[in-house]
């Protein structure tokens, strides 16, 4: 039996256990501690934020950022629509709704132009959004200045769910960094991974300080425990926040692999026909967090599915590209601006194996297999014609 090549796994550094090592030696084993502060530290440091707050999730800082920017009961908040469900979760742990917006072809990521017609046209109707949720979908910036222009116009925030894009650049700087909050996740799968965690930064610091606060019990600065205020226990362990740190130092190694990783897939299979690779778009640098291609099957001869199928046969994990949150049951009743764009990443998008500890032969693996279900289709097809 061949060993399984999986989706994206962890890949830790030679500094990652000597930290937590420290954690356990100097006895911080708490949601406090010195690896914190010097993980935030350091991680504005690599991004270039000015403040942030660790917690324990992607998810929680979303959700902090959220009520930072005064989303409430009722409230209409604007979001990618393809991405994971961690991007609107959280609206609605605050009774708002999401209306989703679609995605362009250049970046994947939320259209820019649909975004400022609709804010304009519910700028007409008094009734714009509270918030925008940007995505920057697997690694990828989305077009962040149009997108800012328009919310700065309307005085809607923008929160950035950078979570899969921490590494990338946008004309030179880091997506999570342009917006009023940014978020960033270090769950199990993501570029860099703490085995799971979470960041919010912000150029304000006092947002970062009300979210350190909220995240901590929302607790009054008084010697008794005094609440003026419901708070949530979102903050990161300091055993983690070491891992963090270790992980830190090795993102770029981490992200030149996965680059790789995509550069080997697109050489081997990019001349398919009906193969088309994720874009990356002029304005940035992507991570290729996980190499994403899209199948059409008339030219292909095969479907997404049947792929993902034989591969998986094989032992190999691929994923279908996210299903767009408008499709999904459980948002079902919230509105969304276009659609068909994300709807057709969807049908026909494939998500390969991208760790960055996948070996040679792990690449070559995927790429015979998806190679064989060409050339065996092919085959079939044209002994049929015989
Ligand atoms: C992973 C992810 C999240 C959630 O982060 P967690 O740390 O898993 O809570 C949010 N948004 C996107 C786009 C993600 O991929």
């Amino acid at each position: 039996m061949d060993k399984p090549i999986l989706l994206s796994t962890p890949h830790m550094g030679d500094r990652e256990l000597e930290f937590v090592k420290e954690a356990f030696e100097t006895n911080w084993i708490a949601p406090v501690g010195p690896h914190i502060d010097a993980f935030e530290q350091e991680f504005c440091e690599r991004t270039g934020a000015s403040n942030a707050a660790a917690v324990s999730s992607g998810t929680a800082a979303l959700h902090l950022a959220l009520q930072l920017v005064g989303i409430g009961y009722g409230d209409d908040v604007f979001c990618s629509t393809l991405t994971f469900a961690a991007s609107a979760n959280p609206i609605t742990y605050l009774g708002a709704k999401p209306v989703f917006i679609d995605s362009d072809r250049t970046s994947w990521n939320m259209n820019p132009e649909l975004l400022v017609a609709a804010l304009a046209a519910r700028d007409r109707i008094g009734k714009l959004p509270k918030a925008v949720v940007l995505v920057h979908l697997y690694g990828q910036s989305a077009d962040i200045e149009p997108i800012l222009q328009a919310c700065d116009r309307y005085e809607v925030p923008l929160i950035e769910d950078a979570a899969e894009a921490l590494g990338a650049t946008y004309k030179g700087r880091s997506p999570g960094t342009f917006g009023r909050i940014g978020i960033y996740s270090f769950n199990g799968n993501k570029i860099i991974t703490t085995s799971g965690g979470g960041m919010l930064v912000s150029d304000k610091p006092e947002l970062v300080a009300k979210a350190k606060f909220l995240a901590t019990q929302a607790r009054d600065p008084a010697p008794h425990y005094q609440h003026s205020e419901i708070g949530y226990n979102y903050r990161l362990s300091n055993v983690l926040a070491g891992i963090g740190r270790g992980q830190l130092w090795v993102l770029s190694d981490r992200v030149a692999a996965r680059r790789r990783n995509f550069e080997v897939y697109q050489q081997a299979l990019g001349n398919l026909p009906g193969i088309e690779f994720m874009p990356e778009a002029d304005f940035g640098h992507a991570t290729r967090w996980l190499t994403c291609l899209t199948i059409d099957p008339k030219a292909f001869g095969v479907d997404r599915e049947q792929v993902r199928l034989a591969l998986a046969n094989q032992q190999i994990e691929a994923r279908p590209v996210w299903k767009p949150l408008h499709l999904q049951p459980v948002f079902a009743d919230c509105e969304c601006i276009g659609g068909f764009v994300a709807e057709e990443l969807f049908t026909q998008g494939l998500c390969l194996p991208s760790g960055s500890n996948l070996t040679d032969e792990d690449l070559e693996r995927v790429i015979d297999a998806i190679g064989t279900v060409y050339h065996s289709n092919r085959t079939t097809h044209l002994a049929r014609h015989l």
